[in-house]
């Protein structure tokens, strides 16, 4: 069988990443999601084990010691990362896996396998950035500066990918995606 490929998928705090991604999944059945790990505490509504394994720190250093993870880095003060063993298995069975991870990871991906595929989703413009990030009403105004303030800095390497998607409307950004994706398919 045909191994799959992996899509790195990159953006600033609130451009809409999980959106999107969460619509292909849903749309596609050759296409799966990996669950990251991560040290930040979960927001209302995030389950353990589905949108993220929770943990605390010395869990995940555990991991990194254990060589456990295929990338990993801190973010705005907590560490996120890509468990190894599930991704694997996903691409063995022959799905292209989603990496939905911020820019560091993104980078040490694409350098870890080059075949990968960099996707960055951007926002059609800062002010309706800001806008989804405040209208979430998850995070306190210094985590949103401060997500702000990164944000910036991630965009600035946005020439690491391979290409990038405007997020405006998102059965657009959702199709865009995707026929990314189809045009990669040998
Ligand atoms: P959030 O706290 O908003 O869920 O995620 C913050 C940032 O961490 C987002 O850009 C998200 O894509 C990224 N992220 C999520 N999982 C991982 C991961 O496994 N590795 C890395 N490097 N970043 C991740």
């Amino acid at each position: 069988m045909k191994k799959g490929k992996i899509y790195v998928v990159s953006g600033p705090s609130g451009v809409g990443k999980g959106t999107i991604v969460k619509k292909l999944i849903e749309d596609y059945d050759n296409i799966a999601l990996s669950v990251s790990a991560t040290t930040r505490s979960p927001r209302t509504g995030e389950v353990d084990k589905v949108h993220y394994f929770f943990m605390s720190k010395d869990e995940f250093t555990d991991i990194i010691d254990k060589d456990g993870f295929i990338e990993y880095a801190e973010y705005c003060g907590n560490y996120y990362g890509t468990p190894k063993a599930a991704v694997y298995e996903k691409l063995e069975q022959g799905f292209d896996v989603i990496l939905e991870i911020e820019v560091q990871g993104g980078i040490q991906v694409m350098e870890k396998f080059p075949q990968a595929c960099g996707i960055f989703i951007l926002p059609p413009s800062m002010p309706v950035l800001e806008k989804r990030l405040r209208g979430r009403q998850s995070e306190d105004e210094e985590t949103i500066q401060k997500r702000l303030q990164t944000a910036k800095e991630e965009m600035s390497k946005i020439n690491r990918y391979h290409c990038f998607v405007v997020n405006g409307p998102i059965e657009r950004a959702v199709a865009d995606v995707a026929e990314i994706i189809e045009k990669n398919r040998d």
